[in-house]
């Protein structure tokens, strides 16, 4: 289970993806635009954002690439979600410090194991610090 921030302007899309993280027992905090997106995450400091490439005003590469230059958002990992699934888009989205892409309409299998993988990846890099920071304190 992680906490997971999804930064997506369509609707049935935010819906889709917040049942499907949801289901399998994910945290999921949602943003309908990038300004907030980026507020939240680095509020919130989720494992991973699900980030769309298409947001009205700042586009979600702009966003990511916000992300990636500020320490403390960098190790967060991205993954671009787009309708256009061009080869272009592809290497944009990796230019601008995205760590996957996913092209919509969502497919919950490619969901789940991008998503399962980023996490697993993030949490062999991260160093040995208390799940719970809480539980430094009780004994
Ligand atoms: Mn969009």
């Amino acid at each position: 289970m992680a906490k997971i921030l999804i930064i997506e302007d369509n609707v049935a899309n935010m819906k889709l993806a917040t049942i499907l993280l949801s289901n399998v027992g994910h945290v999921v905090i949602c943003a309908v635009d990038a300004e907030s997106g980026l507020t939240l995450a680095r509020s919130e400091l989720p494992a991973l954002i699900l980030m769309d490439v298409q947001l009205p005003e700042m586009d979600g590469l702009t966003a990511t690439a916000l992300l990636k230059h500020d320490p403390a958002t960098a190790t967060i990992p991205v993954i671009a979600l787009t309708a256009m699934a061009m080869q272009s888009d592809r290497e944009k989205s990796r230019l601008a410090g995205c760590d996957a892409y996913i092209a919509k309409p969502l497919r919950y299998q490619e969901l789940y194991a991008t998503v399962d993988t980023l996490l697993a990846e993030r949490k062999a890099q991260a160093p040995p610090v208390a799940t719970h920071p809480q539980e430094r304190y009780t004994s």
